[in-house]
């Protein structure tokens, strides 16, 4: 059996990559989503084991020493991971695994398996980014801006990525998705310009 694609998606915190992933979840059997760990707390509504498995510092770093994790990494003081064994057990099933990860992850992901596609998803505009962090009402200004500035990072690592899919439309992102799967998702497109002045307008803060 041929073994399964392993998909890393990342994306500025508000681009809206957690919907497209779920979406992309609800229309394909061809994806798993990897559970990851991580030491934050729980929002209201996540429930342990469904959007992550909620651990403490010290769980956290009992499976780094135990080899548990395939990557992690810190993200605003919490640690973020990937279990191995659900990845490594999907893939060898033949199924297309989905990891939600940021950009350290996705590096260190890459470096293990030089076939991963790495996709990194914008918003198209800083304005519409922070709209959708203050629509999302999980965090406070002062978390909104920490996000952003991390975005502000995140924003100079994309380049790296395989692929860059905008998301202006959420219908149309996922079915962009597909594409990269199969091949056929036109790469010939340059975003480096919207991505330049997405993190010209953070730095500035320039999106209210
Ligand atoms: P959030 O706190 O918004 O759920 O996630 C914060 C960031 O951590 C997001 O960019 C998300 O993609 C990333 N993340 C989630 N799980 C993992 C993981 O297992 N490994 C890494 N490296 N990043 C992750």
């Amino acid at each position: 059996m041929n073994k399964g694609k392993l998909l890393v998606i990342s994306g500025f915190s508000g681009s809206g990559k957690g919907t497209i992933v779920k979406k992309l979840l609800n229309e394909s059997d061809d994806f798993a989503l990897s559970i990851s760990a991580t030491t934050r707390t729980p929002r209201t509504n996540e429930k342990n084991g469904v959007e992550y498995y909620f651990v403490s510092h010290e769980e956290f770093e009992k499976m780094i020493e135990n080899n548990e994790l395939l990557e992690y990494a810190k993200y605003n003081n919490n640690y973020y991971g990937t279990p191995r064994k659900f990845v490594e057990e999907k893939l060898e099933a033949g199924k297309s695994v989905l990891l939600e990860i940021e950009y350290q992850g996705a590096f260190q992901i890459k470096k293990q398996f030089p076939d991963a596609i790495l996709i990194f998803i914008v918003p198209p505009s800083a304005k519409i980014l922070h709209q959708r962090l203050k629509d999302r009402g999980t965090e406070t200004d002062e978390q909104i801006r920490n996000r952003l500035k991390v975005a502000l990072i995140e924003g100079k690592a994309a380049s790296e990525y395989d692929y860059i899919v905008v998301n202006d439309d959420l219908e149309t992102s996922v079915q962009d998705i597909v594409k990269i799967t199969k091949d056929v998702y036109n790469k010939s497109e340059d975003f480096t310009e919207l991505i330049i002045s997405i993190v010209k307008d953070i730095e500035e803060e320039n999106y209210v």
